[in-house]
């Protein structure tokens, strides 16, 4: 069995393997220095500084010896080689495969132009947290170009650490790809109480440094912003091209079906690396959430070893700015009818969605134990799965 990346999909699937009774090899390979590790605080506890990087660890160092699974760290894989049933880790001899899994996840989309400036970061590793981090100094002037989950996440961080801080966005509110406007607006209004600029409608055209080190973002209308740190958070792309090159289908991410198959006998994927069926509106979609890819790993370890398990996903996600923490589940854009209740201006309500007369998604704002009630109603208007197993 192997198993290349060693995110939450990966690793929570190698240890599924030996759980579920596995006895042969387990290689388990990720190309970050680093020993599996949660990915959430990097935008919240560790770059407000509250948390330690040996925090962020997900298992004790222990775990794969323990467990005879060999976990191979700073380890690319450059190709798979499908007929020969064997992947390229380029010095080593190539690693024969019976069951392979892809679990490669996502990395953050680049501005372009600024690859290579000094002063832009993207934030997906430990290692970039760590750079980021480094940069926040007190007063430092720090531009966050888009208001999606990350760059918002940052933005709450930087002005703790009493950064200036400026988001722009290019949809009409922030959130946009998940929440409609009435129900990310306390949020819009949290960040400018807390003296965030944030400003919508902004289409970027430019990003360069000027000789002094200062970094200058121009929109399509000539507006201007400088700043001495830029944290570019405008979505990801999946890790897929080793996928793609192999000759699996990919599209978006790599296509699996709802046990984790992919195009290609005797190869999985799991994780934010995938576009997977949507269990409400049909089609394939990624799902970039923490839950899902753990959930992912488990059953796609699950139908390596021949038992077949469908993942039906309710995507459901968190985040924590100001103290606020926000849940979210479902699928609150494809909704006819919106309901909120509780105290909207104190961030202590209460948003479900509807469609059709159905639940299909809620949002709450610190109100945990009431999220969770929701979320488990809402699993339970998911449609079942036809009990045609794997395909
Ligand atoms: C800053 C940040 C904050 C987040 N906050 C939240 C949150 O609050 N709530 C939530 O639900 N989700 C959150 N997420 C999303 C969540 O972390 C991801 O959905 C989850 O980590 C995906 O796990 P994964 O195992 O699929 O992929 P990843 O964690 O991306 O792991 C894939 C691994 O594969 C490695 N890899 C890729 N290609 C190769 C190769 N060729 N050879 C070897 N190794 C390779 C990569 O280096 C990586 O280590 C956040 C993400 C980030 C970046």
């Amino acid at each position: 069995m192997v198993v290349i990346g060693n995110g939450i999909a990966g690793s929570t699937a190698a240890l599924t393997l030996r759980a579920e009774g596995y006895r042969g090899s387990i290689v388990l390979i990720g190309q970050e220095p680093d020993a599996p590790y949660r990915r959430p605080p990097l935008s919240k506890g560790f770059l407000r500084g509250e948390m330690a990087a040996q925090s962020l660890r997900l298992y004790t160092s222990d775990t794969w010896t323990r467990l005879d699974i060999k976990l191979l760290t700073s380890t690319t894989v450059a190709a798979i080689d499908t007929r020969r049933r064997t992947v390229d880790l380029g010095t080593r001899a190539p690693l024969p495969y019976d069951r392979l899994l892809l679990a490669t996840g996502a990395y953050p989309r680049p501005w372009p132009s600024a690859h290579r400036l000094a002063g832009v970061h993207t934030l997906r590793t430990l290692g970039q947290a760590r750079a980021l981090s480094r940069q926040l100094t007190p007063g430092a002037r720090l531009l966050v170009i888009g208001a999606g989950m990350i760059g918002l996440e940052v933005a709450a961080c930087a002005r703790v650490r009493d950064c200036q801080v400026t988001v722009i966005e290019a949809a009409p509110h922030p959130l946009a790809h998940l929440l409609p406007a009435e129900v990310s607006a306390p949020l819009t209004a949290l960040h400018r109480a807390r003296g965030v600029g944030l400003h919508t409608f902004v289409h970027l055209q430019d990003l360069s440094a000027g000789d002094n080190g200062v970094l200058t973002a121009t929109d399509r209308s000539g507006r201007s912003w400088e700043a001495d740190v830029v944290v570019v958070a405008t979505g990801t792309r999946a890790n897929a091209e080793l996928a793609g090159e192999a000759g699996l289908a990919v599209d978006d991410g790599i296509v699996v079906d709802r046990y984790c198959a992919t195009s290609e006998p005797g190869i999985f994927a799991a994780g934010d690396v995938t576009s997977q069926p949507d269990a409400l509106l049909g089609g394939h979609r990624r799902i970039e959430q923490w839950a899902n890819a753990q959930e992912h790993g488990v059953v796609a370890a699950l139908n390596m070893l021949g038992k077949p398990m469908a993942h039906v996903p309710l995507p459901w996600c968190w985040t924590d700015q100001f103290g606020t923490k926000v849940q979210i589940c479902g699928w609150p854009l494809a909704a006819d009818r919106t309901r909120l209740s509780g105290d909207v201006d104190a961030r202590d309500f209460t948003a479900t969605f509807h469609r059709e007369g159905l639940l299909i998604g809620a949002v709450c704002f610190n109100r945990p134990a009431q999220f969770r009630d929701l979320r488990h109603q809402i699993t339970l208007t998911l449609p079942a799965v036809d009990g045609d197993g794997p395909g």
